[in-house]
């Protein structure tokens, strides 16, 4: 016996590079534009002598931001630190029995890894040949189940009629959608949230309104269940948002005109990239989010992800199966794309 025995050990989650030096960065599905200028002003505003005070626990101005936004009540509503944090906490809360939890077998890595730190029983469902979800699939015996739609790394957005199957057919247990994506488009699945008492749906403020650097994710779910989850956050860290993100937070959400300018400039270079990586040769489902994830007719992905890191340009490789003949490509300023799409033209032609 050594207290080696006493400590909880897990393999962690590996996040996407953050190079040091300035690169084409196109691998952690970051936004390419700056936040709202509301941002910059109320950092700007914010009076730092505040920090010797603890902020507010319930996050009140930024919940109550998100319930507008949305026109939900502020009940329904839940924040933490990013959407990891939001996870995390739904994991911790709502995957607290003995059967597993199901979630497909290529979805966001960190799924596996909040299981195993938690000791919570998990079996992952295999996805058809082409990344898409049975819902069929989804109709046996668990403790819970977690959707990311649109899923990453494929990018398949998967229609709210099959998420819906899988929510009816499992009232005995939490059905979490995770729509990280789903402001680039995609069917959510927020209606369902008054017809189930079973669903919550996490969503992030790191893709669509270029906030991944502050850390603040959200959650919308029946009343009850979202107390539960307070509950649950107030019995681990009562303060986990601080106050220059509570302050940002809000005022990202209330910027929508610009929220919807820099989400149709993504999505707008994103169709153009579709295009731009079909005439290169490369292969892909459609994509309704701000990343796509393809794949070359010739040449081995990893190939082409140590090639383009030559040129200062980083993609995301998968070196897992099913997936490793993939890269997942972040959309980038059209700037940035059209750079790719030249270094991409060379490797190919070298290769
Ligand atoms: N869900 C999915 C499917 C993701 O790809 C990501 C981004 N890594 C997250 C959740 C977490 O994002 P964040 O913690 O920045 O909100």
């Amino acid at each position: 016996m050594s207290f080696e025995d006493n400590i909880r050990k897990v393999v962690p989650y590996t996040p996407g590079e953050q190079p040091k030096r300035k690169v084409i960065k196109l691998n952690t599905n970051e936004c390419p534009y700056p936040p709202s200028p509301k941002v910059f002003n109320a950092l700007e505003d914010f009076d730092a002598s505040h920090l010797r005070l603890y902020p507010d626990p319930e996050c009140t101005g930024l919940v109550n931001s998100i319930a507008d936004y949305y026109g939900r009540k502020p009940e329904e509503v839940f924040v933490g630190v990013g959407s990891d944090d939001v996870l995390s906490m739904c994991f911790l809360t709502f995957f607290a029995g003995k059967k597993p939890i199901l979630f497909p077998d290529i979805t966001y890595s960190f799924y596996e890894v909040w299981a195993d730190v938690y000791r919570i029983p998990y079996k992952t469902i295999p996805l058809k040949e082409n990344f898409d979800l049975d819902d069929e699939d989804y109709m046996i015996e668990n403790g819970g189940i977690v959707i990311a739609n649109p899923n990453a790394p494929t990018g398949v957005s998967e229609p709210l009629e099959k998420i819906e199957k899988i929510i009816k057919a499992n009232h005995d247990s939490v059905v979490i959608v995770d729509e990280a994506y789903i402001d680039f488009g995609g069917e959510t699945a927020l209606p369902l949230i008054d017809k189930y008492e079973n669903v919550i749906i996490t969503r992030t403020m790191s893709k669509s309104r270029a906030m991944a650097g502050m850390r603040i994710g959200y959650a919308f779910g029946p009343e009850k269940l979202i107390k539960y989850l307070n509950d649950v956050k107030f019995s681990v860290n009562s303060y986990t948002m601080n106050m220059p993100a509570l302050i940002a937070g809000e005022e990202a959400m209330l910027d929508k005109r610009y929220f919807e300018q820099i989400r149709d400039k993504v999505v707008a270079t994103r169709e153009r990239s579709k295009d731009m990586l079909k005439k290169l040769g490369f292969t892909f489902r459609d994509s309704k989010t701000n990343f796509i994830f393809a794949k070359h007719e010739r040449v081995p992905a990893k190939y082409i992800f140590e090639k383009l890191k030559e040129h200062d340009i980083y993609v995301r490789y998968f070196n897992k199966p099913r997936i490793d003949d993939h890269l997942r490509i972040s959309i980038g300023t059209d700037e940035e794309m059209d750079e790719l799409f030249k270094a991409l033209e060379t490797i190919l032609q070298e290769a």
